[in-house]
């Protein structure tokens, strides 16, 4: 028999409460193809309830010292802490990745964001500008405010989804905003037990609010909403390049994080220990291939391809795919049945367009409660040329190509060779090689002979179709503040 379905809310101003029009999404577990909750189909009314409540907010919070802005978002993290076994179970339920992953990774990250802006806020600085006397004036002294911007919009994805929104929520009501958010509505379970814990930390009414609801309904509601001042976004391209379009006009702070068609360079000089090896299967394949991040494009050094294929193909053939709640899994499920023949379809184009399948191509069944889950194997195929569709295009799943090269000419050319720019990783033991490649790399974040290591406090974002703007540390605080300058003269 089928479970109930969890009927999810919305968080508008202070409570949880279900959409004025009283519809609703199904949400499904990827694992069993099942459905299980339902979530909010939020319209523009929504929205306006939602943006009104930050609105009338706003003036408390940005004058809450920054202290006490730093001890509520401590409260949020310790609320979601609390519950680490439950958020993990749930985002994976939600996403289909390994609850091992959610619950070493993306619930962890999602505390540690809120912490780190939290602290990150009671030592943000601004500026000043001293001015000797001249024949224009006398002595003078400017200096820099950054006063929040007022109600913020903040947009996330379905990859790692309450890591993602917590990102951006953290700098954008640590700096003094009040926020609407909207999480994908793909996987909105976390973001909707995030709201709970705002009510038990005792988050003043409307100073977060979360609207659940699709991209062209309640997202493009939320970018359209006059009295949003900001929109970060995380999510793919063709929706960035949208919203872009369509804040233009209105001249509104916009923050776009994008996709990536990230390549990983592996010259014949790396370390090749077993366990970079196990960094650069990690790095094409975590979370079923499917992090802004993943490397799915290798290229690696023809004196060493042979060798390195073999060795990468049969640690890939060794991953297992199987259900998210089983430890022993290394892969999931994809997220959704929309996704599975997406990167299924990519698969077939691979084949189609002359490329040898090393491993994987094809779907996986898991069998009993998995059996209707959405599991593909790991995925690697060689023999491709880099301007073929797939070595072009995001695939963002488990899949990857192998590419060889020459030299570091060749090297650097196929990787800046897309449309893209969000990360790379470097594998080479000589240093200038190392530092050379990394300055001629067109990316935002280069790795060398590491992947996905990351301080809070570094900037982080794509050039080209990857990104405009940086989040991270105090990128973030400056995105979410407007600066104004303040001149005094101190002359008599
Ligand atoms: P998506 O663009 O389909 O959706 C992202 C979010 O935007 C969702 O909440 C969605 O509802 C919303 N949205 C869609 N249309 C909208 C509209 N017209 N107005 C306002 N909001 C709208 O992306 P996705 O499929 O959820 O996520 C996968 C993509 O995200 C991949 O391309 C991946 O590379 C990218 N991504 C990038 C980063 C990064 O940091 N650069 C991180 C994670 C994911």
């Amino acid at each position: 028999m089928d479970e109930p379905l969890a009927r999810l809310s919305n968080y508008v101003d202070g409570r949880l409460c279900v959409p004025r029009d009283g519809r609703y999404l199904d949400v499904h577990e990827p694992a069993t193809g099942r459905r299980f909750a339902l979530c909010p189909d939020s319209t523009g009314d929504d929205v306006d309830a939602a943006v009104c409540a930050a609105a009338a907010a706003f003036p408390a919070w940005s004058a809450t010292p920054a202290v006490e802005r730093a001890d509520m978002l401590n409260r949020i993290a310790d609320g979601i802490d609390r519950r680490l076994d439950e958020f993990a179970a749930a985002e994976s339920r939600d996403s289909g990745k390994p609850v091992v992953l959610a619950r070493s990774l993306d619930i962890p990250r999602a505390v540690a964001n809120l912490r780190f802006f939290a602290a990150a806020v009671t030592q943000f600085a601004s500026e000043a500008h001293t001015m000797g006397a001249d024949s224009r004036g006398g002595e003078a002294i400017n200096y820099t405010l950054r006063q929040p911007l007022g109600v913020v919009g903040c947009i996330s994805p379905w990859n790692l989804p309450l890591y993602l929104f917590t990102w951006k929520i953290a700098p954008a009501l640590a700096a003094g905003n009040t926020v609407v958010a909207k999480p994908s509505e793909v996987t909105p379970l976390t973001a909707s037990m995030f709201g709970e814990v705002c009510i038990e930390a005792g988050l003043a009414p409307g100073v977060l609010n979360i609207v659940h609801g699709t991209g062209p309904g309640a997202g493009q509601a939320l970018i359209e909403h006059p009295q949003i001042k900001a929109i970060s976004f995380t999510g793919s391209t063709r929706t960035g390049a949208a919203i872009a379009a369509s804040v233009a006009p209105k001249f509104k702070k916009v923050s776009l994080e994008m996709g990536g068609k990230n390549p990983t360079l592996v010259f014949a000089d790396w370390d090749a220990s077993e366990a970079n090896l196990a960094t650069l299967v990690r790095s094409a394949f975590a979370n079923q291939g499917q992090i802004c991040l993943c490397g799915s494009r290798i290229l690696v050094q023809r004196s060493i391809y042979a060798e390195f294929r073999d060795r990468f193909v049969e640690k890939v053939r060794a991953l297992r795919v199987g259900d998210p709640n089983d430890p022993a899994s290394d892969l999931g499920a994809v997220v959704s049945h929309a996704h599975f023949d997406k990167v299924m379809g990519h698969i077939a184009l691979a084949r189609d367009e002359g490329g040898a399948i090393l491993c994987g191509g094809q779907a996986v069944d898991v069998p009993g409660r998995c059996a209707g889950g959405w599991f593909i194997a790991p995925t690697v195929v060689e023999g491709l040329d880099a301007n073929c569709r797939t070595n072009q295009e995001e695939i963002f799943g488990p899949v990857a190509t192998l590419i060889p090269f020459d030299d570091d000419d060749e090297a650097i050319a196929l990787a800046n060779a897309t449309q893209y720019g969000l990360a790379a990783s470097v594998w080479t033991t000589n240093l200038r090689r190392a530092h050379r490649v990394g300055a001629r790399l067109e990316s935002g974040i280069v790795w060398i002979n590491c992947w996905m290591r990351r301080d809070l406090r570094t900037p982080f974002g794509g050039v080209k179709q990857s990104g405009v703007g940086r989040e991270g540390g105090v990128e973030a605080l400056r995105f979410f503040t407007e600066t104004k300058n303040i001149c005094v003269d101190l002359s008599a």
